[in-house]
């Protein structure tokens, strides 16, 4: 009890500062920018006091008296009770925690200022933990709100409180936007701005601040898009200032691509088509490529990827193909492989998981420019991956990577050109901020020939049916997936359930072929069981869900998913893209236990009725309110503190105006706001 990490006694004394540091960062509060951000979580009005004889149980209330009479009780648990009274009447203040300096600020004949929720006790009002200040000489009340921050243990509100404000009296409040830009923006100054939220005027609608519906955070939510619309147009700048590897456009050295075209067992759809010339014409300019393919399940996004690469290698750059897990890199490998081995191309095969001697060849290959694609899991990005003449980048369902391994596959000489695929919609707003660095071209139209899955709602009673419709298929010669149902967490094991429900398979089967899939394989069996199913080998995958991510197997024709109400709706949808992708119709079977809450049925029934992902994801955004369907996290932008991008539209729009205009009249000032506001944004900035 020597120390007082927890005395609100203690106005952040000296001794304090070094350890307030460590806590500060706890709160990720490092800079004085960071601190004067971290605004009030609520206020309380301590601009008047009450007469003890006033006070009403339940309500906060302040009052300021004499300390009668101050012991330690001992009875039950250690306790500092006090009584305090005024001409009113008398009120009781205890502590269940409680150091010296409180038994000194408590003594008799101290005249104290006590503020907290009235308790109605036994023997009359009381306070437990109330804030306690002494009061000396004469200390006036405050004329503003009264802040209350988000803290940490053993940092007090009023250390924040006053190195607050004397960061709201300094320099640290420096406007990052030029007068002039402000006054045409009909944007108020930066200072009086934080001044009011952290103090705002007593008559000021407190709630409306906290939860920052209030006008007054205008300014803060502009100037945290507008650093958010300046680094992506400042990441985009410095990419074009860089070289590109620019494909060959002569004819004659443009006929890799157009064999891989002829080799195919199809031909393109007139979406994919459009999007290839997007892609070409991009390839075929100097600055680099920076272009998001969103395609829905099955809609044949490989392809453009293949045919990508097959023009940077007919261009003599080496291209590389990155795949979120070691199951679709190793499909991607061997499809991309057969398609562009006939050709002559040698590509490698990278992941984490190969033996010292074949991953020495494989970089060496890379290296020396014998192989001239990669294709791997994260396993390319590391460092020792040295590639002879990197000239495209490809990253399939990118949402999966974190910024820095999409860059890090850039070379840092130059970039490469870099196309993304992706099944997920993006919504509409989040296109135009997060992705605004981005050129996005859509495949809406799926190989002809599909029919449309056929999705089931089925009582999981009914599984002797389901089990039957299984035998049916098989005995037609199609294969089917079973997916486990998601763990709940800390109550099993993936693997084990998976097994469980394996066994329970195998056993309603018999005589089929039955294997199992699941993240705790080991990664070579794990390939050996996905191989066999490719080929046939197998009629029955139970699968968790490590086959939800662009498994390619046309003959599947029927997917079973086990406990479906407890996946999320973009995950059913990914899944049950894995079937139908050959020319007979698929069937989807989403198994639930009964009863289904009203929410959960409401939920399927999205997935059931629409086979559309963009559809989908507009009904679960409307389910699951914005943000929340597709994290900004997973574009590995930092995500919005005080912006919403739904609510705040507007503020957008102006952000993104004055995004160029700053850019074009003081760049400088430009950089001070975004590094200011997105500190950690410098990785980016030098992509
Ligand atoms: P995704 O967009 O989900 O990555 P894939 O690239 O895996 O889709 O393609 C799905 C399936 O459709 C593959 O078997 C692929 O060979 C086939 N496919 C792609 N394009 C066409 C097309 N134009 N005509 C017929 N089949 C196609
Ligand atoms: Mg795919």
């Amino acid at each position: 009890m020597a120390r007082a990490p927890r005395d609100a006694t203690r106005e952040g004394s000296q001794e304090a500062v070094p350890r307030v540091t460590e806590l500060l960062k706890k709160l990720g509060l490092t800079r004085d920018w960071d601190l004067l951000l971290h605004v009030p979580q609520r206020y309380r009005d301590e601009s008047t006091l009450t007469a003890i004889g006033d006070l009403v149980p339940g309500e906060e209330a302040q009052v300021q008296a004499v300390v009668h009479d101050c012991r330690v009780i001992a009875r039950g648990r250690r306790q500092l009770v006090a009584t305090l009274r005024d001409a009113s009447g008398e009120l009781v203040v205890r502590l269940l925690h409680f150091f010296p300096s409180h038994q000194t600020l408590l003594a008799p004949g101290q005249r104290v200022r006590a503020m907290g929720l009235v308790r109605g006790g036994w023997a009359g009002v009381e306070m437990v933990h109330p804030q306690l200040r002494a009061v000396a000489e004469k200390l006036p009340l405050p004329d503003t709100l009264t802040p209350v921050y988000p803290s940490t243990q053993g940092l007090p509100q009023a250390w924040i409180r006053r190195r607050m404000d004397a960061l709201l009296a300094s320099r640290a409040m420096t406007d990052t936007l030029p007068a002039d830009l402000r006054s045409e923006m009909a944007l108020p100054e930066l200072a009086p701005v934080l001044r009011f939220i952290h103090h705002p005027p007593l008559q000021a609608d407190a709630q409306a601040i906290a939860e920052r519906r209030h006008p007054i955070w205008e300014r803060l939510k502009f100037d945290e898009l507008l650093a958010q619309q300046l680094a992506l147009r400042m990441a985009r700048q410095k990419r074009q200032t860089r070289a590109a590897p620019a494909a060959s456009t002569d004819p004659d050295r443009t006929e890799l691509a157009g064999r891989l075209l002829d080799l195919l067992p199809f031909s393109l759809t007139g979406a994919q088509r459009r999007v290839w010339r997007e892609v070409e014409r991009d390839l075929g300019a100097a600055v680099p490529m920076n272009r998001l393919v969103q395609g829905d399940v099955g809609s044949g996004k490989t392809v453009i990827a293949a045919l990508a690469a097959a023009r940077a290698i007919e261009s003599g750059w080496q291209a590389a193909l990155m795949a979120p897990t070691e199951l679709l890199a190793e499909q991607h490998f061997r499809r991309i492989d057969e398609w562009l081995a006939p050709l002559g191309v040698r590509a490698a095969w990278l992941t984490g998981r190969l033996r010292a001697a074949q991953r020495h060849s494989a970089l060496e290959a890379l290296r020396d420019g014998d192989a001239r694609l990669a294709i791997g899991t994260h396993a390319l990005v590391q460092e020792e991956v040295r590639f002879e003449r990197l000239g495209l980048a490809i990253v399939d369902e990118q949402h999966r990577f974190g910024v820095m391994q999409r860059l890090a596959l850039r070379d840092p000489g130059f970039a490469p050109h870099l196309l993304m695929l992706t099944a997920t919609p993006i919504p509409r707003t989040l296109a135009m901020t997060y992705l605004a660095d981005l050129d996005v071209s859509v495949i809406d139209q799926l190989p002809p020939g599909r029919k449309p899955v056929a999705t089931r709602l089925v009582a999981a009673r009914r599984r002797p049916e389901v089990l039957q419709k299984i035998r049916s298929e098989v005995a037609a010669g199609r294969q089917a997936y079973w997916i486990c149902p998601l763990i709940e967490e800390g109550k099993d094991t993936e693997a084990s359930a998976a097994t469980r429900v394996y066994e329970h398979i195998q056993a309603s089967l018999p005589g089929l072929r039955i294997a199992l899939l699941h993240g705790s394989l080991a990664p070579a069996r794990r390939s050996a069981m996905m191989q066999a199913f490719e080929q046939g080998l197998v009629d029955v995958l139970v699968a968790t869900t490590v086959v939800e991510v662009g498994v390619d197997v046309p003959n599947a024709s029927v997917m079973v998913i086990e406990d479906a109400e407890r996946f999320g709706l973009a995950t059913l949808h990914q899944l049950r893209g894995r079937i139908g992708r050959g020319t007979q119709r698929g069937a989807c079977v989403l198994l639930y236990e009964e009863p289904l809450s009203d929410a959960a049925r409401q939920r399927l029934k999205i997935v059931y009725e629409s086979n559309d992902g963009f559809e989908i994801a507009r009904q679960d955004l409307k389910l699951r309110g914005p943000g929340e369907l597709l994290g900004a996290r997973q574009w590995g932008m930092p995500l919005l503190r005080f912006a919403d991008l739904e609510r705040d539209q507007q503020l957008v729009e102006r952000a993104r105006q004055t995004a160029s205009e700053l850019l074009l009249r003081d760049a400088q000032a430009a950089r001070r706001h975004v590094q200011r506001w997105l500190p950690q944004a410098g990785e980016f900035l030098d992509a």
